[in-house]
């Protein structure tokens, strides 16, 4: 859509000349993601402060112009793109850290600090930012909580929903809000906090951030396990819930995504005979980590491990989480396209979860390596595809449809992690009612009246 000079003079007068910006190289780099399928903005707004940021949505509103807020832009399902065109809102100049309250533990942030730096500033302090996404390096917390992000850690701590304690927010009505507040304790009200945590940018800006933190744990242990096979690993996972420990960490790489990693590093990851390993991490205090370190290798070698290994120093440790945080890059690299479908399934399904994905490339002759949070049930299936072979294309998609009907009846959900976006709109319905779908509508509209924020995501709405 064009914007009219009316219009472009507002913004102008909102932010000034230095935050808007409508070149082509300008316009293309700011609408996509890591989904990799874009649309270009029309127009690119770089605001420095609230103030000028609720400008802008009355701006959009007068205008009737859609606006999408743009993090750091790894978003995995399109959240960030202007599909239907309009002005994208980039929160690139919101990278402070406002205060680290040790008495209280929290830190109080801007939405584009990358989750990696807020990490390193608060365990120089002694405490810890637990929700660790893979792309912590170059994602932002605003992105983390719009997608309500998670990671390896969640198995034990959760995902990024349990740290956030209140936000500042302008509505696309031009008010700027607060909900929650600094206590951990807090039932006053509808939880609107919660609301706008995985909302994906379609009821408010973020504009602020209080995180809740925890002690920085004293001890972690990193131990490998590899099996022959998927199923042996799979039965590991099994074997380390039922003997009662709760690792910090409990992620499943397959055979090919293990070799995929190990050519894109060109190194060995893993011995040549594994078909699959587990990457188990425990934290706490020295002895309780050490005892449950010990249980984790009884567990493994039980379940018919063909090695179990424990990081001897940090260098090693670095060097497995390098490999395992590569894995996105690594498939990337390994076909012309990967799909990387997040989808998610009560734990106790996990092994029922890996025999649809072997069915799967069975049926339809694909290779779909897989790996993620075994511990959690969130597995990353990835679909390497050519986009030039037709063929495969349509035997891709039916078998996308199976998968996400397949983690339905498993009781789990076809996201995860990443969110809906626009590219899972289709299948929205496959887990939600028509009612669900209704009600989230009748609330987006309370936020958003004239549909300016992120529209043509979550649902398609025509
Ligand atoms: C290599 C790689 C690995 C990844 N690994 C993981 C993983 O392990 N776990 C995981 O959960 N995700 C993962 N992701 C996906 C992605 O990093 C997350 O979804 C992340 O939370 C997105 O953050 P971002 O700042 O890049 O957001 P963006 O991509 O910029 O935006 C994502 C959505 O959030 C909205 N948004 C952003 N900022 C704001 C704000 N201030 N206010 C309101 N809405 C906002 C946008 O409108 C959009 O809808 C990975 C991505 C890559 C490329």
């Amino acid at each position: 859509m064009a914007i009219s000079p009316e219009a472009r003079a507002a913004f102008l007068a909102a932010v000034g000349a230095a935050g808007v910006r409508d070149d082509e190289d300008t316009r293309q780099r700011y609408g996509t993601d890591a989904l990799l399928r874009g649309h270009p903005a029309d127009l690119v707004v770089v605001p420095s402060t609230v103030d000028q940021i609720a400008a802008i949505t009355r701006v959009c509103r007068q205008f009737h112009i859609p606006l999408v807020v743009r993090g750091a832009g790894t978003g995995y399902t399109g959240g960030a793109v202007p599909v239907r065109g309009g002005v994208v809102l980039s929160m690139e100049r919101f990278t402070r850290i406002l205060e680290i309250d040790e008495v209280n533990q929290l830190a109080i942030v801007e939405p584009n600090v990358l989750t990696g730096d807020l990490q390193t500033a608060v365990e120089a302090r002694g405490l810890f930012y637990p929700p660790d996404p893979a792309s912590l390096a170059i994602s932002a917390i605003g992105g983390n909580v719009a997608e309500c992000a998670g990671g390896p850690r969640a198995v034990k701590y959760g995902t990024t929903r349990r740290y956030v304690l209140a936000l500042q927010a302008v509505l696309p009505t031009g008010e700027i809000i607060r909900t929650g507040s600094k206590a951990v304790k807090n039932v006053v009200g509808y939880d609107l906090t919660q609301l706008l945590i995985g909302s994906e940018g379609t009821l408010a800006i973020l504009t602020e951030i209080t995180l809740r933190l925890l002690p920085k744990p004293a001890a972690v242990s990193t131990i490998t396990a590899t099996f022959a096979d998927v199923a042996g690993a799979v039965g590991g996972v099994t074997a380390l819930l039922a003997a009662r420990v709760l690792p910090s960490t409990i992620e499943l790489i397959d055979g090919g995504s293990l070799r995929a990693v190990e050519r894109y590093l060109g190194r060995t990851v893993a011995p040549k005979s594994a078909g699959a390993m587990l990457v188990i991490e425990v934290d706490g205090v020295p002895g309780a980590v050490a005892d449950e370190a010990a249980l984790v290798t009884v567990a493994c070698r039980a379940a018919g491990a063909i090695a179990v290994d424990a990081a001897s120093d940090s260098a090693e440790r670095d060097r497995l989480w390098e490999a395992r945080r590569s894995l996105s890059y690594a498939l990337r690299a390994a076909a012309p396209r990967k799909i990387n479908h997040d989808v998610s399934v009560p734990r106790g399904h996990v092994p029922a979860l890996f025999a649809l994905l072997a069915r799967l490339e069975r049926d339809h002759d694909l290779w779909i390596p897989s790996f993620g949070h075994a511990g959690d049930g969130n597995i990353h299936v990835n679909f390497m595809v050519d986009p030039a072979d037709a063929a495969q294309m349509t035997r891709a998609a039916a078998a996308a449809d199976e998968l996400f009907r397949g983690v339905v009846a498993l009781e789990g959900s076809i996201s995860g992690e990443h969110g809906i976006g626009f590219s899972k709109a289709q299948y929205l319905s496959l887990e939600l009612s028509p009612d669900v779908i209704a009600l989230m509508q009748r609330v987006k509209a309370a936020f958003d009246p004239s549909g300016i924020l992120n529209p043509g995501k979550i649902w398609i709405d025509g």
